[in-house]
C-alpha cells in the first residue's frame, strides 16, 4: 500500500542494461562535451537527424526545420490524424554563462581583458579562477559569419577570472555573498604580451596585441565584435565523477541531458501511433524571450506549416487541445550537503530515475504550470507498465526558493504538459552533477512517452 522509491542501479543491474547504460553516457559524454553553445547543440543535432533521413521542408513524413541557428523542431508523422493529438517533447539548449560584451576588450595594469554580461542564473563567485573557453561567432558587415571556438583543445590556451587574494580579502568575506561579488568584475583574461615596440602614442599595447592576433587568426577587427555572439565557458571535456563512474560532471547538463535524452528516444522511434514533435528551445534561462524562446510562435507556425502539408483543414487549437507534452528539464536533486533546503518527503534523489515535477513556480506555486491530475495519472500508468522508475518532487522547501521552466508556454495551447527530467546536483554551476542511471532511465521514460 504504501509507495515505495526504486532505484535504478538495482533495476538495470542485468549486464545487458548495464551495457546500454554505459553506451548510453559514453555517447553523452562526447555530445556534452563538444557542445557548449546553443548554435552548437542545434548543429549538433541536425547533422545527426539529417543522417537518420530528417529533411527541412514539410512535405516530408519526417521533417526537421531550423530557426537562427538557435532553435529546432523535428517531426515525424503518426499512423492517425494530426487532430487526434500530438506527443511533442521541448528541451532547451542554452546554459548559464558569461557572454562577453558588444565592446568587451580593454587592458589594464599589463593585461588585456573582455568584460563581460552574465546570462542566466548563474552564482558569480563559482566562476573566478578556473580555465574557460570561448565559444561563439563573429558576423561581419557582408555577411560572413567566423566560428570562435578556443580553449577545448590540449593545445589551446585558455582565459580565465581572476580572483582575489585571501590575504587581501578581509573586507570582501565580511560582505553579504550577494554583494561580494561582483557582476562588473567578471571580467575575461585575454593576454599578457605587448605588441612588440607600439609607437609612442599607443596606449593599449597588450589589447592591441589581442586585437593583432584576432586579426591574423580570424581576420576580424575590433568593430566586428560589436556583431559577435562569443561566449567564456568553462572549458574541458565532460568526466566521470567519482570511484565507479556512477556519475557524470560537466557544464550544462542543464538542459543539454535532456536535450539528448529527449533526442536520442524521439531518434530510435518508428510509424508511431501519434504524429511526435521534438522541439529544442534557446533562451530558457532568460525567461524564454526572443525569436528563439518558447514565448516565440515558433511551434505555433511550424505545426500550421505542417497541417498544412499533411492535413489541409484541421485546426490548430483541436490538435493543441488533444496533445500530451513533456517540458524535459532538469531537477534539483537533494543535495547531500543542503539537504535542509529541500522537503524530504517532495523531494528527489539522484539514481532514482526522471523526476516529475507537477508545478514549479514560487510562493504560492506563482508563475507555475500546474499539471492536472488526469495527467499524472495517465504518465504514471505508461510509465509503471514499462517498469521505469520515476519520482515526484520540488524544487525545495516552500518559500525557500522556485524556478520555472517552459511548460508554461505549451500550457497556454490547452495542452497537458508537466515537466519531467533527470535530477542534478549544483545546478548551473560550472561542473553540473548528473546519474549514469537517470539519463538512462530519462531515456526509456522519453521513449514511452513518445510511443504512448
Ligand atoms: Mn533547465
Ligand atoms: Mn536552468
Amino acid at each position: 500500500m504504501e509507495f515505495e522509491l526504486k532505484n535504478c542501479w538495482y533495476i538495470y543491474k542485468s549486464k545487458k542494461n548495464k551495457a546500454a547504460m554505459d553506451k548510453l553516457a559514453a555517447e553523452y559524454v562526447d555530445f556534452l562535451s563538444l557542445c557548449k553553445t546553443e548554435r552548437q547543440t542545434i548543429d549538433w543535432l541536425v547533422s545527426r537527424a539529417a543522417a537518420k533521413g530528417f529533411e527541412q521542408g514539410f512535405t516530408q513524413d519526417k521533417f526537421l526545420k531550423v530557426h537562427k541557428g538557435k532553435s529546432l523542431i523535428m517531426a515525424r508523422r503518426g499512423r492517425t490524424a494530426i487532430s487526434q493529438g500530438l506527443r511533442i517533447l521541448g528541451a532547451h539548449a542554452d546554459t548559464p554563462r558569461l557572454d562577453l560584451k558588444q565592446r568587451p576588450l580593454y587592458e589594464e595594469c599589463q593585461v588585456s581583458l573582455a568584460k563581460t554580461h552574465y546570462y542566466g542564473g548563474i552564482r558569480k563567485h563559482q566562476w573566478f579562477a578556473r580555465p574557460l573557453a570561448l565559444h561563439g561567432v563573429v558576423v561581419k558587415t557582408d555577411g560572413t559569419k567566423v566560428h570562435i571556438r578556443i580553449g577545448e583543445d590540449l593545445n589551446d590556451p585558455v582565459f580565465t577570472v581572476a580572483d582575489l587574494l585571501p590575504h587581501l580579502a578581509y573586507k570582501q568575506i565580511e560582505k553579504k555573498l550577494s554583494e561580494a561579488f561582483e557582476a562588473e568584475k567578471l571580467n575575461v583574461v585575454l593576454g599578457h604580451v605587448p605588441l612588440a615596440a607600439p609607437a609612442e602614442k599607443d596606449k593599449s599595447p597588450v589589447k592591441l596585441s589581442v586585437l593583432n592576433i584576432l586579426q591574423k587568426r580570424f581576420g576580424i577587427v575590433e568593430e566586428d565584435l560589436y556583431s559577435a555572439e562569443i561566449q567564456a565557458v568553462p572549458a574541458g571535456p565532460a568526466r566521470y565523477v567519482g570511484l565507479d563512474q556512477g556519475l557524470i560532471g560537466g557544464y550544462g547538463h542543464d538542459d543539454r541531458v535532456c536535450t539528448f535524452a529527449g533526442f536520442e528516444a524521439f531518434l530510435r522511434q518508428n510509424s508511431p501511433e501519434n504524429t511526435q514533435v521534438l522541439i529544442i528551445w534557446d533562451k530558457e534561462e532568460i525567461g524564454s524571450e526572443g525569436s528563439s524562446g518558447a514565448k516565440s510562435l515558433f511551434l505555433e507556425y511550424s505545426l500550421e506549416d505542417m497541417i498544412d502539408a499533411w492535413e489541409p483543414g484541421t485546426k490548430l487549437r483541436t490538435v493543441f487541445e488533444n496533445t500530451r507534452a513533456i517540458s524535459a528539464d532538469v531537477h534539483a536533486a537533494m543535495d547531500p550537503d543542503y539537504q535542509d533546503v529541500h522537503e524530504k518527503l517532495n523531494a528527489s534523489l539522484l539514481g532514482h530515475g526522471p523526476v516529475f515535477c507537477k508545478f514549479t513556480g514560487h510562493r504560492g506555486k506563482v508563475g507555475a504550470n500546474d499539471a492536472h491530475a488526469e495527467y499524472v495519472g495517465w504518465l504514471r500508468g505508461i510509465l509503471n507498465s514499462a517498469k521505469i522508475p520515476w519520482q515526484m518532487a520540488e524544487t525545495g522547501k516552500v518559500d525557500m526558493g522556485g524556478g520555472g521552466t517552459v511548460a508554461k508556454f505549451l500550457a497556454v495551447y490547452g495542452m497537458d504538459v508537466i515537466d519531467f527530467g533527470p535530477g542534478v546536483l549544483g545546478m548551473h554551476s560550472p561542473f553540473e552533477i548528473c546519474s549514469k542511471a537517470d539519463i538512462y532511465a530519462s531515456f526509456l521514460a522519453y521513449d514511452q512517452f513518445f510511443r504512448n
